[in-house]
């Protein structure tokens, strides 16, 4: 059985929320956790992907979610993934008042400091 933990963005494009979202998913499963997790295309998982449904179905999720309409969070539970954690980047970008993150398309030092945090949240929720 796969037993890496499913670790799965939303897709906010357009939003820097949403860009810091993927970035620290990735950042989980490439560099942190790599034997531990992978994600799965939140897009697949929405229309029904039979792959990806069977990915993530009755198996441990953690979703990161760039606002609060919590996209990736309501498809993997409603595709019957497990929620074990849901992350949302405001909680940690409340802890960074004042400061300027990036764009929806590249961040700025201080959304990659961001990024990182959230990343480690989602590795010590993970070991
Ligand atoms: S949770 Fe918010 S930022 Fe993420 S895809 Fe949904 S609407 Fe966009």
């Amino acid at each position: 059985m796969d037993k890496k933990v499913k670790v799965i963005p939303c897709s906010g494009i357009g939003k820097v929320f949403g860009l810091m979202a993927r970035e620290a998913v990735l950042k989980t499963v490439i560099e942190l956790c790599p034997e531990t997790s992978e994600t799965v295309c939140l897009a697949h998982i929405v229309t029904g992907d039979t792959e990806a449904k069977a990915k993530i179905e009755g198996l441990d999720c953690i979703t990161v979610d760039g606002c609060p309409k919590m996209c990736a969070s309501k498809n993997v539970s409603a595709a019957g993934g497990i929620l074990i954690e849901e992350i949302k980047v405001l909680d940690t970008v409340k802890e960074h008042k004042g400061k300027k993150f990036g764009s929806p398309t590249m961040l700025d030092a201080d959304g990659e400091d961001v990024i990182s945090e959230i990343a480690m949240k989602i590795k010590e929720r993970i070991t």
